[in-house]
């Protein structure tokens, strides 16, 4: 734990920490020794790991990235990071995120852009994103100032960041890890995960956050798996799909090189290539880009400056509301809200949110027709690496399309995991993503795992 400390002292300049608890991680340390010497812990006793700043924690502050949070201490303790605690880690603190974990590239925190600890060869010093929304989490256990972190992901924002920063992310399946004390985005996707330098990690973790929650009315009342004991390296006889709308038109070659390279590597360890087909994939982003701003819209509502953070004044309740909220949300959470708001108006629910539902439901139907015919699928993370800081920044649509080949697994509540797998031309990290049946977490990570 202090030399953790020190490495996030010096790692200051990736701006990856919102608040940093080293008071708070002696404590726990100095606990979990107590407990070790007694031959007691938790599988993951004394082991230093950051929480992005999405998890309420007691006492601590819960910024989501917004102005608007100032000055929130929760009184109360989100499940997934009372699970993690209780299984012994260590809080070294709270980690940066684009603004309530809307974003790709952690450039829309009102704390400030994280940096990539990544370089492009022959780039200099140009900095990078780390991805996001968990950009935070992803450059912390890449530039190793904690051994492992939260994130959460509405869209991709736990695999997207995993593959910019060279390292593993886990989303696992709707319902596996509870919701209840995260701060909410779109409900009906969101889901916490571990971020990891590997697979192993990532098992470890998982086990620990996840679990059934009576707080939480759509955390899946099921036993959790050992994740660990699922690594065996054995996957003959297996069958990966590989689905065809995801080659798409555009994307770079080395994209598709590794993704190829990807499906080889899983041949000769026995594993079976199928060609699959996903037919309403071009539809998931459009479908993405409706459902999570429109609950969005509705779970942002709360923030009215009366019950938390920041109050801005004004001569009625009505203008001190709009000066509240023109004050304390940034751009980027002003659109989702007004998208939100829009597409669930009278005139227009109708044609996009049950339009959306709908698409939604045919997403569904392609991953089951597909898991008829194989056991994961295995897919790039994201369309491209790690970009400059600036890149992309003017275009919201651009920068949207960074989640292409995560949102049809978050709108059906798949497990999927972020490997990294290889370098770009110019030295960078990319990751390929697999995917799995729901509450399949085990042959997600067996495959993961023989990926890196
Ligand atoms: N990048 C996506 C978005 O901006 C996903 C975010 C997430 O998974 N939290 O909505």
């Amino acid at each position: 734990t202090e030399a953790y400390i020190g490495a996030m002292e010096e790692g200051k300049s990736l701006n990856a920490f919102i608040t940093e608890t080293p008071e708070k991680a002696r404590e726990m340390a100095k606990a979990s020794d107590a407990k070790l010497a007694e031959g007691k812990g938790g599988a993951m006793e004394g082991l230093p790991i950051g929480m992005k700043d999405l998890f309420c924690t007691k006492g601590v502050l819960t910024s989501a990235g917004s102005h608007i949070l100032d000055g929130f201490e929760p009184e109360y303790e989100s499940t997934v990071s009372q699970n993690l605690w209780d299984a012994g880690a260590v809080m070294l603190g709270k980690l940066n995120l684009d603004e309530f974990a809307m974003g790709s590239a952690n450039i829309t925190s009102y704390y400030g852009n994280v940096e990539n600890p990544w370089r492009r060869e022959g780039g200099g010093n140009q900095k990078l994103v780390p991805g996001g929304s968990s950009g935070g989490s992803a450059a912390a256990v890449s530039g190793r100032l904690a051994i492992a972190a939260t994130g959460t992901d509405t869209g991709g924002s736990i695999r997207q960041p995993a593959s910019f920063c060279g390292i593993v992310g886990m989303k696992p399946t709707y319902g596996r890890c509870s919701r209840w004390g995260i701060v909410a985005f779109a409900s009906s996707l969101d889901q916490a995960g571990p971020i990891t330098r590997n697979v192993k990690d990532a098992a470890l973790m998982l086990g620990a956050m996840a679990g059934h929650d009576p707080k939480d009315s759509t955390s899946a009342n099921l036993a959790v798996p050992d994740f660990e004991a699922a690594l065996t390296g054995d996957i003959r006889g297996m069958k990966i799909g590989i689905p065809k709308e995801y080659r798409m038109d555009g994307m770079p070659e080395e994209i598709d090189a590794l993704w190829k390279r990807g499906a080889e590597m899983l041949k000769d360890a026995g594993a079976e290539i199928v060609d699959i087909s996903l037919p309403h994939t071009k539809y998931a982003l459009p479908t993405y880009y409706i459902i999570a701003p429109a609950e969005a819209s509705s779970n942002l509502a709360r923030y009215d400056g009366v019950r938390y953070g920041l109050r801005e004044t004004g001569d009625s309740l009505i203008e001190m509301y709009e000066n509240t909220r023109a004050a304390g949300f940034g751009d980027e959470v002003k659109r989702r809200v007004l998208i939100g708001t829009y597409v669930l108006s009278a005139g227009y629910y109708d044609a996009y949110y049950l339009k959306a539902q709908k698409v939604r439901a045919l997403l569904k139907k392609d991953f089951d027709d597909a898991y008829g015919q194989v056991d994961a699928i295995l897919t790039p993370t994201a369309p491209s690496a790690a970009f400059a800081i600036g890149e992309n920044q003017d275009d919201p649509i651009k920068m949207y399309l960074n989640d292409v080949f995560t949102v049809p697994a978050s709108l059906v509540g798949l497990p999927g995991i972020s490997v990294p797998v290889g370098l770009s031309g110019d030295g960078l990290p990319l990751g390929l993503q697999l995917l799995g049946k729901p509450f399949d977490e085990e042959t997600v990570l067996k495959v993961g795992h023989v990926l890196e």
